[in-house]
């Protein structure tokens, strides 16, 4: 099964994923991450991507689809895979489109998560995460049961740099700007499925399944 991931900064994505991925047993792809990474080991890439990351800003297209082609290439995305916060601009979902192609495979769909604007950044500004698995929590809608303790793996949960009052506020209309058009992009090719975002984490879940249900 091959699947994208849609929806404005803290709209659930990540936290959908982690349960998408186990149940249909595809990699997670998650340019965000990879980025995250990237700086961690400072790289050239996590060097070039940084300083738009701090401001709330994407990253350039080029870098972005760069990355994405080479990990589809890549052994365990054979079967299928799912993106997360990628493509962000309608020039990274062309450039998708056409790696496909040469792929020669498609997407099986598109799942745009709808949250409104005032709820994103009380999500985002409460979110954590595990410093050492990547489990993402929320202080009030989804606490680990010991305070900044990862409940899967013990880890210490820390806040990401860019989970800001200001920063989340840029990402959220840089969303609305150049990432919202997509919705239209995969309405038109006849693959996306808007999720209410707005219910339990598990509600999300079960909505996220039955949109997938016959998919392979
Ligand atoms: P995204 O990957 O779309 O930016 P996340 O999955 O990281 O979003 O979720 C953002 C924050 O909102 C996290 O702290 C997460 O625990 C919380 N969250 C996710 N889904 C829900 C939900 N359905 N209800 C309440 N909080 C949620
Ligand atoms: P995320 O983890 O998806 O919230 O992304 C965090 C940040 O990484 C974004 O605010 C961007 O700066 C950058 N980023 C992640 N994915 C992309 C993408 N597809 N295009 C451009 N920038 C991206």
């Amino acid at each position: 099964m091959r699947l994208i991931l849609l929806g404005p900064p803290g709209a659930g994505k990540g936290t959908q994923a982690s349960g998408i991925v186990e149940k249909y047993s595809i990699p997670h792809i998650s340019t965000g991450d990879i980025f995250r990474k990237n700086i961690k080991e400072g790289t050239e890439l996590g060097n070039k991507a940084k300083d738009y990351m701090d401001k709330g800003l994407l990253v350039p297209d080029d870098l972005v689809v760069a990355i994405v082609k080479d990990r589809l290439t890549e052994d365990d995305c054979k079967e299928g895979f799912l993106l997360d916060g990628f493509p962000r601009t309608v020039a990274q979902a062309d450039a998708l489109d056409n790696e496909l192609k040469n792929l020669d495979c498609k997407l099986d769909r598109a799942l745009n998560i709808q949250v409104e604007k005032e709820e994103l950044v009380e999500r985002i500004t409460g979110r954590r995460i595990c410093k050492d698995c990547g489990a993402t929590y929320h202080i009030k809608y989804n606490p680990p049961k010991a305070d900044g303790i990862c409940d899967k793996c013990g880890g210490e949960l820390y806040q990401r740099k860019d989970d800001t009052v200001d920063t989340v506020t840029k990402r959220i209309e840089v969303y609305f700007n150049q990432t919202s058009p997509l919705i239209d992009y995969y309405t038109k090719k006849n693959i996306l499925t808007n999720i209410d975002g707005e219910q339990s984490i598990d509600d999300v879940f079960e909505d996220i399944v039955k949109a997938l249900g016959s998919e392979k």
